[in-house]
């Protein structure tokens, strides 16, 4: 992908996000599994507000020496014995979803880090997440672990498995679960917990996710095109 399309492709979601939100603060953020860091780097220059990187080797290879001159966000799910590795690097971990991944960042922290807490809204074996009944029960004691500060929550939704009015319809429910959920928690007020944001939509659903209430969409294929193929990405991280 070249440095003009990424900067096209970056401007035309910009504009789109602005009217489907009717206003300029959703914020974007370029998901660069597999991307090099020159065209993340290239995202970040076209304007997108935060970077997201799945796993914590990859990033580490990518970002240890410079770290992007946006906030790094770490959203794929991280095994308690990777935290050791790079968790410094990000500013903030989106997919915290148990008190084991909690204990292993409090330990590695010298300063607050901010977390999202992921919800798995729909239920899927396949995805890591709190079921949407812990998730209150679960910010209401984070202060448990005085380094984290949970600003937000996050969600990778079900995919859209055919094109259909009741498929777009059992989607658009879970997103307006999702808001529900993150307004009840922030509602609560808890000083650990100000839950400014909601991370909610991916290139195939993110204009749905905008208009459920999200605040900040992630996307990885609609500014950088398709990933490589499976095979090419394990060769890629050897
Ligand atoms: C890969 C990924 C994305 C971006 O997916 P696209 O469909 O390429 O936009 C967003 N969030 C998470 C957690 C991801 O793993």
């Amino acid at each position: 992908m070249s440095r003009a399309l990424i900067e096209d492709r970056v401007g035309e979601i910009r504009q789109r996000m602005r009217s489907v939100a009717g206003h300029d603060a959703v914020h974007l953020m370029a998901v660069t599994k597999y991307r090099t860091a020159e065209e993340s780097l290239w995202a970040v220059e076209a304007g997108v507000d935060a970077l997201g990187e799945n796993r914590i080797q990859e990033a580490v290879q990518k970002w240890q020496h410079a770290k992007p001159p946006v906030p790094l966000h770490a959203i794929g799910h991280v095994q308690t014995n990777k935290v050791k590795y790079g968790i410094k690097l990000f500013d903030s971990i989106d997919s915290l979803d148990s008190e084991r991944l909690a204990d292993a960042i409090e330990a590695r922290v010298a300063e607050v880090m901010p977390v999202m807490v992921e919800v798995n809204m729909g239920l899927e074996e396949s995805k890591s997440g709190l079921h949407p009944a812990q998730v209150l029960p679960f910010i209401t004691q984070l202060n448990r672990w005085p380094h984290l500060k949970a600003e937000g929550l996050m969600t990778v939704l079900p995919a859209r498995r055919e094109n259909s009015v009741e498929e777009s319809r059992r989607i658009r429910n879970y997103m307006q679960e999702m808001a529900d959920l993150w307004r009840m928690c922030r509602d609560e007020g808890l000083p650990w917990a100000p839950l400014n944001h909601l991370s909610m939509g991916m290139s195939g659903d993110w204009e749905w996710a905008v208009e459920a209430g999200s605040t900040m969409i992630r996307l990885g294929t609609s500014i950088f095109g398709p990933r490589p193929a499976a095979g090419a990405q394990d060769a890629a991280n050897k």
